[in-house]
C-alpha cells in the first residue's frame, strides 16, 4: 500500500517541526492531494469519464452560456461526490494548529470545502447538534482556520449579473433551465462560485495569499502537484522571499526542488505528526 511503501521520515519530521516552531509566519498551500486521504474524487479519475465531458469542456463560462443546465447538473453530481465525505487528519491537524498558534495563512486550491469544514467543527461547542455552517458562519475566530480559496468553492454560488454571493448546500434541481437556481436580489441565473478555466483567481484572496507569501519564513505545501498557477506561485514567491519549504506529498513535484524537507508521506499521517501539540 502507498503509506507502508512511504514510511514516515522520523528525522525529516523532527526537521520540519522546528522550521515551522521557529517561524513566525507561514503560508500553507494545499491541493487535491490533502482531500485524497477524504475520499475526494480527482479530476483526473471518475470525474474525467462523466457522460463524455472532460472537466476543461465543462468548467468554463462559455460552457455555461452555451448550456447552464448541463453544467449545473455537472457540479450538482461533483458535490453529490465530495458532500459525504468528511475532513480527514490533516484538515483537521491544520484547524487546529492554526486556531492555537498567530501567523499561520492556509491557502487552498480545493474547491470541497473541507478545510472550513474542519474549522468549523472545532469551533462548535455542540457538535452533535449545528448544521455545517456556511463559510459566513459568523462566529469570530483566529483568521488562520479560515482558508484562502483560490479557486473558489463547490458549497457556494454567485450570481451571474450582480454582486450576489451565498452559501449553497441545497439540491439543485436540474430538469430544466428554468428550474436551476435564482439570485435572491435580482432573480438572475446562478453559478458555482468556482473559478472556471479561462477567468481569473478571485483577487482579494489572490493579494492576500501573496502578502502572506511574501511574508513567510516558512511555507508548508500539502498534496499540490504544483503545475497550477497561479497557486503554485504561492509556494515559489514564498521561497524567492526567503520562506523554508516543506512538502507533503507521496511523490515528487514541480516544487520539490525548492523544498528543505520533504515528507513523502499522506497528508492524513505527515501532517498531523508536523503539526501535533
Ligand atoms: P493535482 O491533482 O495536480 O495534484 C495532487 C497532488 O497530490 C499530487 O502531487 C499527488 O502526488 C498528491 N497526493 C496524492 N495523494 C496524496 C495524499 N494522500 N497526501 C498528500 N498528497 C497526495 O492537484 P492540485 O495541485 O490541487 O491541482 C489540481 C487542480 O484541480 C486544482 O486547481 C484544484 O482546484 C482542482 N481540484 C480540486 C479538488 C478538490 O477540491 N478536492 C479535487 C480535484 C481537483
Ligand atoms: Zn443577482
Amino acid at each position: 500500500m502507498e503509506h507502508e511503501r512511504h514510511a514516515l521520515d522520523r528525522e525529516a519530521v523532527r526537521r520540519g517541526r522546528e522550521i515551522l516552531r521557529r517561524a513566525e509566519r507561514v503560508v500553507v498551500l494545499t491541493g487535491a492531494g490533502v482531500s485524497a486521504d477524504s475520499g475526494v474524487p480527482t479530476f483526473r479519475g471518475e470525474e474525467g469519464l462523466w457522460k463524455r465531458h472532460r472537466p476543461e469542456e465543462l468548467a468554463t463560462p462559455e460552457a455555461f452560456a452555451r448550456d447552464p443546465r448541463l453544467v449545473w447538473e455537472w457540479y450538482a453530481w461533483r458535490r453529490e461526490l465530495v458532500a459525504p465525505c468528511e475532513p480527514n487528519a490533516a484538515h483537521r491537524a491544520l484547524a487546529d494548529w492554526a486556531r492555537r498558534r498567530d501567523g499561520v495563512t492556509l491557502v487552498t486550491q480545493n474547491v470541497d470545502g473541507l478545510h472550513g469544514r474542519a474549522a468549523d467543527v472545532g469551533q462548535r461547542t455542540d457538535a452533535g447538534t449545528a448544521d455545517r455552517p456556511g463559510a459566513d458562519g459568523g462566529t469570530p475566530r483566529r483568521a488562520g482556520a479560515d482558508p484562502i480559496e483560490l479557486h473558489g468553492s463547490l458549497f457556494r454560488v454567485r450570481c451571474t449579473a450582480c454582486p450576489g454571493r451565498y452559501p449553497h448546500r441545497d439540491p439543485v434541481d436540474t430538469t430544466s433551465e428554468r428550474s436551476l437556481p435564482r439570485c435572491r436580489a435580482c432573480g438572475a441565473l446562478l453559478r458555482p462560485d468556482v473559478v472556471w478555466f479561462g477567468e481569473p483567481l478571485p483577487s482579494e484572496a489572490l493579494r492576500r495569499a501573496f502578502e502572506a507569501a511574501g511574508d513567510a519564513e516558512a511555507c508548508l505545501v500539502v498534496g499540490t502537484s504544483g503545475v497550477v498557477f497561479p497557486a503554485a506561485g504561492i509556494a515559489t514567491a514564498a521561497a524567492a522571499s526567503g520562506a523554508t519549504l516543506i512538502e507533503v506529498n507521496p511523490e515528487a513535484t514541480a516544487l520539490s526542488g525548492l523544498t528543505e524537507v520533504a515528507l513523502r508521506a499522506r497528508a492524513a499521517i505527515a501532517v498531523p505528526a508536523l503539526l501535533a501539540p
